[in-house]
């Protein structure tokens, strides 16, 4: 079973469901940063900008 805890961003509510119960908006799951994918092209832009 495959439970992802997903966040409002409206009211900050948290929700096993893809419509927050209170403001009826769409809720998604909160990805830490460094598990973004937009981050590891960061991680390249960094590395062009500061020549690490
Ligand atoms: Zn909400």
């Amino acid at each position: 079973m495959r439970t992802s805890l997903r966040t409002c961003p409206h009211c900050r509510e948290y929700t096993l469901k893809d419509e927050c119960p209170i403001c009826h908006v769409g809720t998604k799951v909160p990805v830490p940063p460094r598990f973004s994918p937009e981050d590891r092209y960061g991680r390249y832009r960094r590395k062009a900008i500061y020549g690490e």
